[in-house]
């Protein structure tokens, strides 16, 4: 079996730093915002909201991978703009969404971090284009990829020369209805304990249930995770996307805070 680059015995833990932020240092990481990027004013109260909370990375949308077509697509590098505005106005780096490799030169002066979402894990061209910036990674775990595939993902992005990779369990599809999709949080687990990538959770696609992403935050962190990557909102009725799981800015501060206590603990 040939040697992987994320098997602990390559080398030491990866840490991937991101603005000022380190993720995988053993301090949590908070990464929190819209599903997709919304207006202008909007956008500016959330980021300040997020700022004073103690979030490190904002997030949001701006080209939306949605399962309709004829559903909001997202504000494509218009967002990423006003993304990036309000990242330099509260000094906050932001994540979003690429899912064409013909977008990522026009985005790469505006974004810090760039996610490959879920439906894009198997997309082996676009990770492996990836490999040629610097840019930190935030790879999805596939909707129904194994650990290993999911891996082996990152291994296409680290192999090609961008080392700057964080994995992000958001769950997976399985028979079960009653939430959105199944939080793996044993990914977690096998992944600290074999693997030198940085791992957070998304409890938020994890559940689909906003009631359920306080107490899975909890556990992420409880089981290991790095951070955790939560959509929030002032209004979260009004969101544009995943409304039904996004959860409000006190909510939010709730689930910082107690993240932070628990961390003191384990
Ligand atoms: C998202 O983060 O809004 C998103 C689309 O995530 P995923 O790719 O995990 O579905
Ligand atoms: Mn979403």
């Amino acid at each position: 079996m040939e040697r992987l680059l994320v098997d602990n015995n390559s080398g030491p833990k990866i840490t991937v730093k991101v603005g000022n932020t380190i993720i995988g240092n053993g301090e949590p990481v908070f990464i929190s915002g819209p599903c997709s990027v919304e207006e202008y004013d909007k956008m500016m109260f959330i980021g300040e909201r997020l700022k004073e909370i103690g979030v490190h990375i904002i997030r949001g949308g701006a080209f939306k991978p949605r399962t309709s077509p004829y559903d909001f697509q997202g504000l494509h590098l218009e967002g990423i703009k006003i993304l990036h505005e309000v990242g330099q106005k509260f000094n906050l780096p932001i994540v979003t969404e690429i899912m064409d490799a013909r977008d990522i030169e026009k985005c790469l002066p505006f974004i810090d971090m760039i996610q490959i979402g879920s439906r894009n894990m198997y997309n082996y061209t676009l990770l492996k284009e990836l490999g040629n910036y610097e840019i930190p990674i935030l790879l999805k775990r596939g909707i129904s990829a194994t650990v290993s595939e999911w891996l082996y993902a990152a291994e296409y992005i680290m192999s090609s020369g961008n080392k700057n990779v964080v994995l992000c369990e958001r769950g997976i599809r399985t028979f079960e209805t009653y939430t959105r999709n199944t939080l793996d949080l044993n990914s977690v687990v096998a992944i600290k304990q074999n693997y030198r990538l940085p791992v957070i959770v998304d409890p938020s696609h994890g559940t689909g249930r906003r009631e359920l992403v306080a107490p899975m935050s909890l556990a992420a962190i409880a089981c290991g995770a790095d951070g955790l990557m939560i959509e929030s909102h002032i209004t979260p009725d009004n969101a544009l996307s995943d409304a039904r799981q996004t959860i409000n800015l006190d909510c939010l501060e709730g689930i910082v805070n107690k993240v932070n206590k628990l961390k003191e603990l384990i």
